[in-house]
């Protein structure tokens, strides 16, 4: 099947695409939360009625299954759009602070105001929670938002484009679609905030433009998230999270776990776990396996194939590797060097590396000496061990016995940290994150009869109170 044809936005449109935005912010449409709620129902709808046809398009880029795209793409998305329907109203609310002798007369308020014109840039490999989520959080913090979903996932950009011309007011949320040519006429205007997910090498390139017009920015990157595991672990139950954080989206997550360190008197035990829960998910091997998805491109395939060619460790089971056919199986590797090509930067396929420690103090160390990853996983059933790595290492997050699922996880914030990213999003950190805390005062005539010494001229007498 030939890929489909992804229409890119005439460069010459961009601009007014932009002041179309700005004109639709500036009318004041979404100032009333009825219509910010209005917007969000309409995302919703949007979503449960098409399902069908994103797990179509999803399967069409990423050979995706329908299992995957719904549980951790497509359903996030509407839970997203639908806390925000459901916090908007409280979060809306000017906030007091607290009681202050000095200034309560002033009535000193927080105003949650929205921005301005925002721009959502999202990459391939979550492309409808991605985009659509951080949009549900500009909507009901009242923003126009420009969306820049990837060119590499076509048949989901094509539709989420299409979609949301259907769905959504026209005057206060476009898609530009397009790569790098179109997407640097975008970061050439001024916006109000821009949220970036995707790759630190591109995030830079987005900071850059950024500062040029002081625009504040979200960065949600990746990088190569650790695995500790520690004997003392429930194993069974460690191989299997473990491998499956691993082969969801044929590794293509930012929180996939990237590499394991395993003291080296268990990797054996270990690599035999790992083996038999590979067996278990793909009895007939991953290649015959409708539970399986394809890398996005056949370049990404050659790049993650690359990094396989040049590791020193051993397989122990996978390597099978197809890059038209954008097919790289499961693939674990042992005895693992940190100055192997699997180490060299964040796969972002499903290659496991394995890499043995002497103990859970090197691999803390080892992790220490490196960027601070976007996740770190440790498995553990010794509470001691689990408040160490907690404790002794810096991450966006830090999870015990789990794999993946802590950015869909209510009421907690997802963000980096250094080379990870900086910001946060989902739920009331999205609507944070594109709201603008506007400080007010009312003060009254009377307040002088107190604070009158302020004005000159200060004599000996005003100095005193
Ligand atoms: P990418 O950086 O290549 O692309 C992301 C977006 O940037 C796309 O819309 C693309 O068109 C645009 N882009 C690409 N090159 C550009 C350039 N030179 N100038 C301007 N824009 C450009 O990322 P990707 O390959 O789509 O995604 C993979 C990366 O995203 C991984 O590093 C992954 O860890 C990260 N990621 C992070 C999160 C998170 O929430 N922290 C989530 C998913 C993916």
């Amino acid at each position: 099947m030939s890929a489909p044809i992804l229409a890119y936005t005439p460069i010459e449109e961009i601009e007014g695409i932009r002041n179309e935005l700005r004109a639709g912010f500036a009318s004041g449409k979404l100032t009333p939360i009825a219509y910010r709620k209005y917007q969000l129902l309409q995302l919703v709808y949007m979503l449960k009625d098409n399902m069908e046809r994103f797990e179509a398009a999803l399967l069409s880029d990423l050979n995706r299954p329908v299992l995957e795209s719904r549980m951790l793409d497509i359903v996030p998305t509407v839970q997203e759009a639908l806390a925000q329907l459901a916090g908007v109203e409280k979060w809306t609310r000017d906030e007091k602070p607290a009681f202050s002798v000095n200034f309560f007369a002033m009535r000193p308020r927080v105003r949650k105001e929205p921005k301005g014109t925002v721009l959502i840039i999202s990459p391939f490999n979550y492309p409808v929670w991605l985009t659509l989520g951080p949009l549900a959080g500009a909507i009901a913090a009242g923003n126009a938002a420009l969306l820049k979903p990837s060119e590499s996932t076509p048949a989901t950009s094509a539709l989420m484009t299409e979609l949301i011309g259907k769905y959504l007011d026209k005057d206060l949320v476009r898609v530009v679609n397009g790569a790098v040519a179109e997407t640097t006429k975008v970061l050439d205007l001024q916006w109000d905030h821009i949220l970036y997910t995707g790759s630190g090498r591109v995030a830079r390139v987005v900071a850059t433009a950024a500062a040029k017009h002081l625009t504040p920015v979200t960065l949600e990157l990746g990088g190569k998230s650790p695995v500790i595991i520690d004997p003392a672990c429930d194993l069974k139950m460690a191989a299997r999270r473990i491998l499956w954080g691993k082969v969801v989206n044929a590794g293509q997550t930012c929180v996939a776990p990237d590499y394991i360190l395993v003291p080296r008197a268990f990797q054996d035990t270990f690599c035999a776990a790992l083996k038999a829960s590979y067996e278990e998910f793909f009895p007939d091997k991953a290649a015959a396996s409708a539970s399986y998805s394809r890398i996005v491109t056949p370049q990404a395939a050659a790049r993650i194939a690359g990094m396989l060619e040049g590791t020193k460790g051993t397989i122990v089971f996978g390597g099978e590797v197809d890059t038209e056919k954008r097919f790289i199986a499961p693939t674990l590797v042992r005895d693992v060097e940190g100055d192997d090509s699997l180490m060299s930067d964040e796969i972002f396929g499903p290659l496991l590396p394995v890499v043995p420690v002497e103990d859970i103090d090197a691999a803390i160390k080892f992790i220490n000496a490196r960027d601070h990853p976007l996740a770190i996983y440790v498995f553990s059933q010794d509470a001691a061990v689990k408040a160490k790595v907690f404790n002794q290492t810096q991450s966006g997050g830090v999870i015990a016995n789990e794999t993946v699922i802590h950015p869909g996880v209510d009421g907690v914030p997802f963000g980096g940290i250094g080379p990870s990213g900086y910001g946060h999003h989902t739920g009331k950190y999205t609507f944070d994150m594109f709201t603008h805390l506007r400080t007010t005062l009312d003060s009254p005539g009377w307040i002088d009869m107190i604070l009158k010494f302020r004005f000159p001229p200060y004599t000996a007498a005003t100095e005193k109170q």
